[in-house]
């Protein structure tokens, strides 16, 4: 078996494609080794050796010794120094390197070969006797650290005790002769906290390296990391074992970072920064401010230190040539790292970058442009859920935070505003011109108009399926929900969290992106939909089968649907406009009645809104497809309940407050999700479904009239169980349809459909499509009725199954696709065997999670629904999903 790849000097025994066995930086230094560019000479260890490593009771594979002394012979070669040389030595770094960058584990060794001996050879070489002792002190406080476990404090509390002695206030004061006196010191300390001295043979000091970041791969942080981000144990690190060259041999040497576009605005252009006369660490270790790379970098931050371009002008056209090469070769954004020695540049690093949902986006487009990539690729190169970030507010990533709490991010966007524990107070508030944040417990029906008048909503209690949840991504409002940590405290309007108490008129934000609670005014950046998004959502379109349709019911939302691309509406919560304007009195008295002939007084004064509503829904969808929902929650929502309430309302309805209390008390249930709602409404009070059929068919006359194109209304039954539930309700509907004809002169043509929101609806899709059109799958409930968990009250527990790896994810978030995904499937075979062409969707949250999305392709549905500032995120998953 070959365990070691050896590399540079332009050519490599390994390759980019070799990133399982050889981890990213390995697979990357080989590949531009191939490339000719200038990489210091190594090797690299497999993974593979690690992997026996842990197989074999920590012990190597027997000819690796063998193999790794013939590779630093070759490096001694390359570069004309011998490993451990008194005269001339060759020193080397150590670095792990995984197939996915890690942090956690063990990170790097520099100046690996330094003794009592070589820094002697290494001053006389350099000519330069401070250079060498810092390096070997460097060495020693590094390997001591990272491979001995000595605490760091022991050197620094030594250095700081040596610079006081001699009136030091900087690093830079500590001369070469300095060094010489304290690293006697330094030993002194690795011998008492060591209890044998530190290693002087230099293949002890590699071995001792190269075991650590073996062992570093199963240390608590790396396990951790691993276990949060799905990586296996079993891929395992490989070790890059390479020559050094010096960033801190003077004025002529540096070391840097740089990426080949902006990361964070996309822009294309050399980013990045260097620090003159220093090593890698210095750079990451924030001590000294590094210095911009390009000059017109450093006019825009205004620093008085020169660019790398004006103080090094030949080793920075060598990395803008270098650049070039590795993006054209990548063909994506690299993150580079790099060092000068004496004039000359090195390349340590390179890999496609991390970037922004913004720079993402850009550099995909640009990268298609320039011809680099396909159109196609481009598509691939964005997450859909980072689009998220684009089409809402969001916090300035430079800005404080002062975390108060954490909770579910249930809805993204950020906002802040003035903390108000009610909807009423939401909306006087808003109308007085402030913002707010509206603060409850669970919201419910009733907090509609509060939801609309607040800035962003913020709940203790529910899941990602909760109402507040539900309702706040479809008004595409910031929401984090389910806080637990914080206690609202009604009666008294305030908010206890972490001991601290907050009132009505604090102000808070509300991160809904990352599900934070922030104390205060914390500054935002504005939403910018550029070009690239709508070019990117163009390529996107034109790849997908999927449609993409928007859950809405209010104009407004509406018309956001349609400004993201929706192709109709999917979902038309009706219950929603119940609670619009003074609907909710009509509402209310249909409830109160005590028999048939009362409910279908109070219907008809909830007519003309209705239609209303309808009519101007289907003029701004405009020919697209428009699915409205038959009402759906129990009644019991569109009652008060508070004592206050109850006599207010009791009070504008003229009814006394013992038979509103009888009714709700009447109407009280356990269960109510699995109670008297859906379907069974229908079922119960018919008159209710006939008004809601004969305001669509209406509407869809007047709005057919209006533009002179027929409507074809989609109506559709929620929770239904049997077929001879819908067919109870859709004779209603069809002779709703016939009366209505009747009576305009105008055939609305139509359809009828159901939800399947029930495993038993799902088993059952055969019969049931004999009478269905369309089947709409309501995969918030199904979760509901198939997991068995409550959609409400899933939030207090689900988080430890997920972390427990119980479920890979939130079910109300991603499909479960092993149980609801087959019941989803079950229906949608034997749906089709019965009806061919039976239209098929989904409009539950899960039609606007990529993942979920993803799975609805592939199982053959028409399309998706999710709420209108999903749109994008969906038009782009579907798009993927095709490709
Ligand atoms: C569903 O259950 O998935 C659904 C879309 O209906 P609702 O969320 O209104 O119950
Ligand atoms: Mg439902």
């Amino acid at each position: 078996t070959q365990w070691v790849y050896a590399f540079g000097d332009g050519k490599a025994e390994g390759e980019a494609g070799l990133k399982n066995l050889l981890g990213g930086k390995g697979a990357n230094l080989a590949e531009m080794s191939n490339l000719g560019l200038p990489v210091p000479p190594g090797f690299t260890i497999t993974t593979e050796v690690c992997t026996y490593y842990y197989d074999h009771d920590n012990s190597y594979p027997p000819e690796l010794k063998t193999q790794l002394d013939k590779a630093l012979e070759h490096v001694g070669k390359l570069t004309g120094r011998t490993f451990g040389d008194a005269q001339n030595p060759l020193l080397v770094s150590v670095r792990s390197g995984a197939r996915a960058s890690m942090p956690g584990m063990m990170d790097t060794v520099l100046n690996l070969g330094l003794n009592d001996i070589t820094v002697a050879a290494l001053a006389k070489g350099a000519g330069d006797e401070r250079f060498a002792y810092d390096s070997y002190r460097r060495f020693i406080t590094m390997y001591s650290n990272v491979v001995l476990d000595i605490e760091h404090h022991h050197f620094e509390e030594a250095l700081d005790a040596y610079k006081d002695r001699r009136g030091y206030t900087l690093d830079t004061d500590v001369t070469a002769d300095d060094w010489k006196a304290l690293i006697p010191q330094y030993m002194a300390i690795v011998e008492k906290q060591l209890g044998r001295p530190f290693p002087q043979d230099p293949q002890e000091q590699l071995w001792g390296a190269i075991g650590a970041v073996f062992g570093s791969w199963m240390n608590n942080r790396a396990i951790k990391y691993r276990e949060l981000h799905a990586i296996p144990a079993s891929w395992g690190t490989a070790v890059n074992v390479q020559a050094m060259v010096f960033g801190n041999m003077g004025e002529t040497s540096a070391t840097g970072v740089a990426f080949t576009r902006n990361p964070s605005t996309g822009e294309r252009e050399l980013y990045g920064e260097f620090l003159i006369n220093a090593q890698g660490e210095d750079v990451v270790a924030g001590i000294r401010t590094p210095q911009d790379i390009t000059e017109r970098a450093r006019i825009a931050s205004g620093s008085d230190r020169p660019s790398m371009e004006r103080a090094m002008p030949a080793a920075y056209n060598e990395l803008v040539r270098i650049y070039g090469i590795l993006e054209k070769h990548y063909r994506d954004m690299q993150d580079m790292e790099f060092t000068v020695e004496t004039g000359k540049l090195w390349m340590l690093q390179t890999r496609n970058g991390k970037r922004t949902a913004k720079a993402a986006l850009r550099i995909a487009v640009e990268l298609a442009s320039e011809g680099l990539i396909s159109d196609e690729e481009a598509i691939m190169r964005v997450e859909p859920s980072a689009l998220d970030q684009l089409l809402h507010p969001m916090i300035d990533p430079k800005a404080d935070r002062k975390i108060i709490a954490s909770g579910l991010p249930a809805s993204p966007g950020a906002a802040c505003g003035e903390i108000v524990f009610n909807s009423d107070d939401a909306e006087a508030a808003r109308k007085a011109g402030r913002k707010v944040i509206l603060v409850r417990v669970e919201t419910s029906p009733e907090d509609i108009h509060g939801m609309h008048a607040a800035e962003g909503i913020l709940t203790t209690r529910g899941g990602m399926t909760s109402h507040a949840a539900v309702v706040a991504r479809g008004m595409g409002k910031p929401c984090v929900s389910g806080a637990g940590s914080i206690r609202v405290d009604y009666a008294a309007q305030t908010l206890t969290v972490a001991g601290e108490t907050l009132r009505k008129g604090d102000v808070i934000t509300v991160d809904g992106g990352s599900g934070q609670v922030l104390l205060g005014q914390v500054r935002m950046l504005e939403p910018e939909l550029s070009g690239e998004f709508a070019t990117l959502m163009g390529w996107a379109d034109k790849v997908r089968r999927m449609k993409v349709r928007a859950n809405a019911e209010t104009p407004l939302d509406a018309e956001t649907a349609r400004n993201f691309g929706a192709e109709g509406i999917g979902l038309c919560r009706t219950e929603h406009m119940f609670f619009e304007g003074d609907r909710i009195v009509a509402v209310r008295e249909m409830i109160l009645s005590d028999d048939e002939k009362g409910r279908r007084a109070a219907l008809a004064k909830l007519l003309p809104m209705q239609r209303k509503d309808f009519a101007e829904l289907f003029k701004i969808m405009h020919g697209l497809p428009v699915t409205i929902r038959l009402l759906d929650p129990p009644l019991h929502e569109f009652l008060p309940h508070s004592e206050a309430e109850m006599e207010e309302v009791a009070k504008a309805m003229n009814a006394s407050v013992e038979k509103l209390k009888r009714r709700a008390a009447e109407l009280h249930e356990f269960n109510p999700m699995l109670g008297f709602r859906g379907v069974r409404l229908a079922i119960a009070y018919p008159e209710i479904a006939e008004m809601q059929a004969r305001a669509i068919f209406e509407a869809a006359v007047e709005a057919g009239r209006a533009s002179g194109e027929p409507v074809v209304p989609e109506i559709m039954v929620p929770l239904v169980m049997t077929k001879a539930e819908l067919d109870l309700v859709r004779a209603r509907i069809d002779a709703m349809a016939a009366a209505v004809a009747k009576e305009t002169g105008v055939t609305v043509e139509y359809q009828v459909g159901t939800m399947i929101e029930l495993p038993r609806a799902a088993l059952r899709a055969g019969d049931i499509a004999e009478s269905a059109e369309f089947f709409s799958f309501g995969t918030n409930d199904l979760t509901q009725t198939a997991l068995g968990i409550s959609r409400d009250d899933a939030a207090s527990f689900l988080g430890s199954y997920t972390q427990k790896g119980i479920l890979a994810a939130d079910p109300f978030v991603t499909i479960d696709q092993e149980g609801v995904g087959e019941l989803i499937q079950i229906a949608v075979e034997r749906g089709r065997q019965v009806r061919q062409d039976i239209k098929l969707g989904i409009c539950g949250e899960h039609g606007g999670d990529p993942a979920s999305i993803h799975f609805c392709n592939e199982i053959g549905l028409d399309y998706v629904s999710c709420s209108p500032y999903r749109v994008p995120i969906a038009r782009l998953a579907a798009a993927q999903a095709a490709l």
